[in-house]
């Protein structure tokens, strides 16, 4: 039975961080009959223990990150009124992730990465499921392994939209219907069946691909903050909670880097036009932001994003002027090597860009491979400059407007701008600047643009 008013609900690392944390979540969980399928983050912290024990760590740093992962997550099961059953399966989980960070210290694999990494999500539902049990409510554990099948692009695996529809459809959506289930976020399963990760912070991204499959009303996505803001709010205090946005506007957003949303997150609620709901755990009653296909006059500057470690690659054509195929040879490269490009500006015989880390990889991996470089260089000479940072204005109709880059640049004058790109989209104008310049760039615009 299809059920129309199914909410999908997402508690991201924060809002499982502990037992307090998991116990205001379940209140939000419990305080709409609609919310059938929980889909949950690892507690705080332990996705970043993981993904350093997959790196491969000497036996003593091994031994410290093992006790760290436990008394994480030892601080809830001590607070559970029978903790005997659930610290035996939490203790299983937690001698496997020891084996394998074994593993990893002798060699280290993207699959065996995913594999450790997988459960942080695992364990969190696990005591999740715990919690609910003890305040009587018929909560079941789901692994979302079983429905959510990816190719095997380790680290940030991509979902088969058909496969997992089908799926979720005959083996999750019986099981709303009957009890409210708890399942992960951020993982999945390749054809043979090997653990995926869909990138880090892919939780908000399993919720809405999972909101998608089973058709719900909503997803709501449960977070450390209220709402979206104009800017992230730990950079700018004086940042305001934007009520509603569009679909167009927030996926730009998140594309350029705020957090609060994965970047693929609005790619299932766009195509099947299903609101997300954005606010925080720890003050439901503080409401949120909507996002939904339409919002009521939508403004010219919205929101600034922020997107930290860029690398600018500039590329100087070897050739003399008027040299045909050389964008198109760059261009080949790139795509043989799986990398796609970010941002772009070009003249005669250069061309500067960065390239796409949107959804980077569970280990964090550089995409700028020796490889890459080496091949880029037989044609081009090659300029490599780290530590940048992106700024994006996230608007409407931005291109058409006049008076916009006098508004912008004007007060940015003190300092060094890079790689402007403005025009090719009507949502969003963005640069780059350098790392250490970023948030005082970011609150300079804020101030003049938003406040
Ligand atoms: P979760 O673990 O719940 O997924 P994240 O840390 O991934 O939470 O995302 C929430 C964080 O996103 C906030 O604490 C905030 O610092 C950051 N953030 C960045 N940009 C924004 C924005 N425009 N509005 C709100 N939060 C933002
Ligand atoms: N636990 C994963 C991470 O820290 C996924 C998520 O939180 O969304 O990246
Ligand atoms: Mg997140």
């Amino acid at each position: 039975m299809f059920q129309p008013t199914l909410i999908v609900a997402k508690f991201g690392g924060t809002s499982v961080a502990d037992f307090q944390a998991m116990n205001r979540s379940a209140d939000v969980v419990l305080s709409d009959a609609n919310v059938r399928l929980v889909v949950l983050s690892a507690s705080a912290g332990i996705t970043n223990l993981l993904v350093s024990l997959a790196e491969g760590q000497e036996p003593d740093r091994r031994a410290f990150q093992l006790d760290e992962l436990r008394r994480i997550q030892y601080a809830i099961i001590d607070r559970l009124q029978q903790p005997d059953v659930i610290r035996e399966e939490i203790d299983r989980m937690i001698e496997n992730i020891a084996m394998l960070s074994e593993a990893a210290a002798l060699a280290t694999s993207t699959a065996l990465t995913d594999e450790l990494v997988s459960h942080g999500e695992l364990m969190s539902t696990l005591l999740f499921v715990e919690i609910l049990r003890e305040r009587n409510v018929a909560a079941e554990w789901f692994d979302v392994r079983k429905v959510m099948r990816t190719n095997d692009r380790f680290g940030r695996a991509e979902p088969d939209m058909a496969e997992l529809s089908e799926l979720a459809t005959s083996q999750l959506q019986p099981r709303v219907e009957q009890a409210l289930i708890v399942t992960q976020g951020f993982i999945g399963s390749e054809s043979k069946g090997r653990t995926t990760t869909l990138g880090r912070g892919g939780s908000d991204y399993t919720a809405a691909l999972l909101g998608e499959a089973l058709r719900a009303k909503r997803v709501d996505i449960w977070t450390d903050v209220p709402g979206i803001y104009t800017t992230d709010p730990r950079v700018v205090p004086t940042a305001k909670r934007i009520d509603e946005i569009t679909f167009e506007e927030a996926a730009e957003m998140a594309t350029f880097g705020a957090k609060v949303l994965h970047p693929a997150t609005l790619l299932p609620a766009v195509r099947s036009d299903i609101p997300v709901f954005v606010g925080s755990s720890k003050d439901p009653a503080a409401g949120g932001t909507m996002v939904c296909n339409q919002s009521e006059n939508p403004p010219l500057f919205r929101a600034l994003a922020l997107r930290r470690k860029q690398t600018l690659l500039t590329l100087h054509s070897l050739n003399m002027l008027h040299a045909r195929g050389f964008l198109a040879e760059v261009f080949n490269i790139l795509a043989r090597h799986n990398m796609s490009v970010d941002l772009i500006t070009t003249s005669e015989v250069s061309v500067a860009l960065t390239l796409d880390t949107t959804g980077s990889t569970s280990s964090g991996d550089s995409l700028l491979s020796q490889a890459l470089l080496t091949e880029l260089s037989s044609l081009c000479r090659v300029e490599v400059e780290e530590n940048l940072a992106l700024v994006a204005i996230i608007g409407n109709k931005l291109s058409q407007a006049c008076g916009v880059g006098k508004e912008v640049f004007g007060v940015l004058e003190p300092f060094n701008l890079r790689l402007i790109c403005y025009g090719a989209s009507s949502y969003n104008l963005c640069f780059l600047v350098p790392g250490n310049d970023a948030e005082q760039v970011v609150r300079t615009l804020h101030q003049n643009l938003f406040e």
